[in-house]
């Protein structure tokens, strides 16, 4: 099995689960598990609907593919993070999906932001993001997003780098400002969804090393420069994490590092960030943990650590990103054709070809992702068929849905519905194959509103600088 690029560092062979065989097929092919679905979908006279419309009506208005957003769903997670840390602060992690509605809503909701790249800074301002309550990311930030996010008022930026500390401070003195830094710390824990590894993992490119000193040095430079305030420190350990003990030992760490700050530089830090990472569920059998859980374990990790080194015990902040969008979208998708596959035995496998695919949905071809999906258009008691969802990239690892039962009278012009794809589907979508990405639409009340348009072949087109005089010149 092939094991690539992880959004969070690099990942382990060794680490992941294998991926899990499909399990037999429900009794209920088109069940809706509320562990999976976004809160308000459900069937409608077999139909499914989300928000109070039918996809058939969701479909006639926005056509296929498209990601319909549960706005009430991902507003319900967004308000119950920060009902759960009540005390801290909930960062949202912009990259998981950002455009303008969902910044306003998460400012109305009491959320702050996280943003990595000018990009997303620009969305973040467009929406009138208050930039007190945006933190800003990412290992190599270039000058002028760096001055961007100064210049903008941006409240915390988590410096990645020693080159950073100099181009950063350069820039908030020319700004005439104090500016308030994060130090992003590598705790030597890496997680990912049932298992951690707490080693001296640190061979990655983010941040600056625990073990091996770097933190401490990045701390002392900060705390010597007049234009850089030192506030706290900052820990990720992975993404779609179901065991906590990672966080766990990765807090342990970062307070024993508040401690020694303490003891050689005489500052108390007065906030600690642990990131983001918290898993959700793709498939059945998949249990995340519930916020207040979370919220709980990691404060009372972070009192006894303080308590044990007499330290005051600082603001704690979280990042999560999938866990508030992730579970709130469908993509839904029009079959195209469908071809079965002997695999010897007696068995078959339908190979079932969407209008969409990896250009929408990366994650299964990057990271061997898991997701399920029912029909969408029709209720159905034909027999199950063991189905694989495909897309119509040039590519045979273009897939959507690895294993899934569906019913086997499915037929083209049947609509497939993927559940669980508000984080990382549309944030990573690419124009592969020439290929318009499609839109986000919210849906609440029975009223649907496009957030993200779809892309035409016209906005394709218009990168394309024709012939120019160079290109035609022989
Ligand atoms: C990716 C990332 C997050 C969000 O991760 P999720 O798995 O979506 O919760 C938070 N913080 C940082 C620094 C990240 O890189």
């Amino acid at each position: 099995m092939s094991r690539s690029a992880h959004p969070a560092g690099p990942r382990h062979a060794d680490v992941l689960p294998e991926s899990r065989q499909s399990t037999g097929p429900d009794a209920d092919l088109g069940r809706l598990d509320p562990a999976i679905w976004p809160a308000t979908a459900q069937r409608v006279g077999g139909v499914l609907a989300l928000g109070g419309r039918s996809v058939l009506d969701l479909v006639a208005d926005h056509q296929t593919p498209a990601l319909f957003l549960d706005e009430a769903d991902m507003r319900q997670r967004a308000a119950g993070f920060v009902e759960a840390f009540a005390g801290a602060d909930v960062f949202y992690a912009g990259k998981a999906f950002l455009c303008s509605a969902v910044a306003r809503w998460l400012e109305q909701d009491g959320l702050g932001l996280d943003v990595c790249t000018g990009g997303e800074l620009a969305v973040a301002l467009r929406a009138g993001f208050p930039p007190a309550r945006i933190a800003m990311h990412g290992n190599n930030k270039s000058v002028s997003e760096l001055t961007r996010a100064v210049d903008a008022g941006v409240g915390r930026i988590v410096v990645d780098s020693f080159a950073e500390i100099d181009r950063l401070s350069a820039i908030a003195a020319a700004a005439g400002v104090r500016q308030p830094v994060l130090v992003r710390v590598t705790v030597g824990v890496e997680a990912h969804t049932h298992e951690f590894i707490a080693t001296a993992h640190e061979d990655q490119k983010f941040g600056f090393s625990l073990a091996g000193g770097a933190a401490m040095d990045a701390a002392t430079a900060i705390a010597a420069l007049p234009s850089l305030e030192l506030v706290g420190l900052h820990s990720h350990i992975g993404s779609q994490i179901f065991d906590m003990s990672g966080f766990g030992v990765a807090a342990e760490r970062v307070v024993g590092l508040l401690g020694r700050i303490r003891d050689e530089l005489g500052l108390e830090l007065a906030e600690i960030d642990l990131g983001g990472g918290l898993g959700i569920a793709y498939v059945a059998g998949d249990a995340p943990q519930a916020p207040k859980d979370i919220a709980g374990a990691l404060r009372a990790i972070v009192e006894r650590e303080c308590a044990a080194l007499g330290l005051r015990a600082p603001r704690l902040s979280v990042e999560p990103g999938r866990a508030i969008v992730g579970p709130s979208a469908i993509t839904v998708y029009e079959v195209g054709t469908i071809k079965a596959v002997e695999l010897g035995g007696g068995a078959q496998r339908a190979f079932v070809s969407v209008d969409g695919g990896m250009s929408d949905n990366i994650r299964t071809a990057l990271y061997d992702a898991s997701y399920t999906c029912v029909l969408a258009n029709r209720d159905s008691t034909a027999p199950p068929m063991l189905s694989r969802v495909v897309g119509k990239h040039c590519e045979s690892g273009d897939i959507v849905v690895r294993d899934v039962w569906l019913p086997s009278d499915l037929t083209p012009g049947d609509l497939l519905a993927v559940a669980a794809t508000g984080a990382y589907c549309h944030s990573m979508a690419s124009n592969y194959n020439h290929v318009p990405r499609p839109p986000v639409v919210g849906v609440r009340d029975g009223i649907s509103t496009v957030l993200v348009r779809r892309e035409t072949e016209d906005d394709l087109l218009r990168l394309d600088m024709g012939l120019t005089e160079m290109s035609v010149r022989t």
